[in-house]
């Protein structure tokens, strides 16, 4: 703890008296596991030079690895925010594959702890709970690696046993992480994070899951000779710079203040989905969301609560729709979302779920020094359908518009379609 803020260590202990009874339970069963497992192995354990050898390789590269990446996760923090990238997999997974329980141990003890002192402060008794679920992974692929004679013998009878005995090693490795980190997600209930949210992303799984591929070929490597980690190096660091890269793109499409798309981001993936429709001749539909009386709110609370409303019903949006939907802000208090696939009657369907989930909102927003209650919000909503009301994305918001207009002039708080409008010049045309 030398040299660490006073803030971070009150930090982390106020994080522990917030992890609920059932969480903390679980947390103990699991550390209590690992400990207890890693004692009993190290007690029969036997070593050779080899190994310690290997456990130092791994360590030096990790920590260097950690060292050398701490100007592109500063890059990286920039742009996306606090959090940091993880790609330390690689080194650890070599080690589980190669060494024995109490050197995976060993070297996760290491890793983590110079990640802890270096880079980022997660609390302790979140670290260490970690640390526990990855050693209990490693004994499960241990498991597995029994079928060809253990850690550090790699090589099957055959080259397609190997292969498939890796392969398997990998799955339970990281099925056992998912297992016990989702039941901790699920345990401790937080408001917001659900085990959905966690693993939901696929990019993150596709990143954790290569990792794991390379630190196989490592283990290959290393076990020829230590010496060869030299090799794995720079392509992990070109990785880790890559992941900065996806997320300057990511952020480039994003609204800062909801985390919605931006204009820019939306049209690429409105203009996506048309090209798609057309392809498929499929509908999709097209809804605009605009604040009733939002002057209001910023005039009687200030913006800064006018922002907290902002993000509340943004959040409230995304929740009342799909993954795979579209939902943008391109600035001030109207929301787009592109519902793919969707019909007229669907498209008013779930323009109707919003217009209610607004209606319920209760927002906390921080006024003069204080926490206030928003409520009494509602929301008014054009809803328009490719191809009927335009066969490009700018005729569909501008029909979508119309609609809103309309909306806003019947009494707010409603959802009026496009189809539904009167339309004299097009009626006169046919
Ligand atoms: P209507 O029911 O007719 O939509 O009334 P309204 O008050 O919502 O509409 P109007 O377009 O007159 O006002 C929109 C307000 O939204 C004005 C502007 O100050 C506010 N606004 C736009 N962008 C932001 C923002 O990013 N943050 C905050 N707090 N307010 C914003
Ligand atoms: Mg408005
Ligand atoms: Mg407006």
């Amino acid at each position: 703890m030398a040299g660490k803020p006073a803030r971070q260590i009150i930090g982390e202990r106020g994080s522990l008296l917030t992890v609920p009874v059932r969480a903390i339970w679980f947390q103990l069963l699991i550390v209590f596991a690992a400990v207890g497992i890693v004692s009993m192995s190290a007690t029969a354990m036997t070593t050779n030079a080899t190994q310690w050898v290997t456990l130092g390789v791994l360590v030096a590269c990790a920590v260097a690895h950690n060292e050398l990446a701490r100007g592109i996760e500063r890059g990286r923090r920039e742009v996306s925010g606090p959090g940091h990238v993880d790609l330390c997999s690689v080194w650890l997974f070599a080690g589980a594959l190669l060494l024995p329980l109490p050197l995976v141990g060993l070297l996760l003890v290491l890793v983590y702890g110079h990640y802890q002192w270096r880079s980022t402060f997660i609390a302790l008794h979140r670290r260490i709970f970690s640390v526990s679920v990855l050693v209990l992974s490693a004994l499960a692929a241990h498991q597995v690696l029994g079928l060809i004679g253990g850690p550090g013998h790699l090589f099957g009878p055959s080259v397609s046993t190997t292969v498939a005995v890796i392969l398997l090693a990998l799955a339970v490795y990281t099925g056992v992480d998912v297992a016990l980190i989702a039941t901790r997600v699920h345990l401790y209930g937080a408001p917001g994070v659900t085990v959905r949210k966690v693993f939901g992303d696929p990019s993150k799984h596709m990143l954790e899951i290569s990792t794991l591929f390379y630190g196989s070929l490592l283990a290959f490597a290393v076990g020829y000779s230590p010496v060869l980690a030299v090799l794995a190096f720079p392509p992990v660091l070109m990785l880790h710079r890559s992941v900065l890269l996806k997320q300057v793109e990511e952020k480039a499409s994003k609204d800062a203040k909801t985390g919605l798309f931006n204009s820019e981001g939306w049209h690429t993936r409105a203009n996506r989905e048309r090209s798609r429709a057309l392809r498929s001749k499929e509908a999709f539909g097209l809804l605009m969301v605009d604040l009733d009386h939002f002057k209001r709110v910023n005039d009687t609370y200030g913006h800064v609560a006018g922002d907290a409303v902002l993000k509340a019903v943004a959040d409230a949006i995304s929740n009342e729709v799909r993954d795979y939907d579209s939902v943008g802000r391109f600035g001030g208090e109207e929301f787009v979302v592109l519902l793919p696939g969707m019909s007229e009657d669907d498209g008013v369907g779930v323009a109707e779920r919003i217009r209610h989930a607004v209606t319920q909102l209760v927002v906390e927003a921080p006024v003069e020094g204080r926490t206030t209650v928003i409520r009494n919000l509602s929301a008014s909503i054009g809803v328009s359908t490719f191809p009927n009301a335009g066969d490009d994305i700018e005729p569909l918001l501008l029909a979508a518009d119309a609609a809103l207009y309309q909306a806003k002039n019947s009494g707010r708080n409603r959802v009026v379609s496009w189809t539904a409008l009167a339309k004299p010049v097009l009626a006169v045309a046919a």
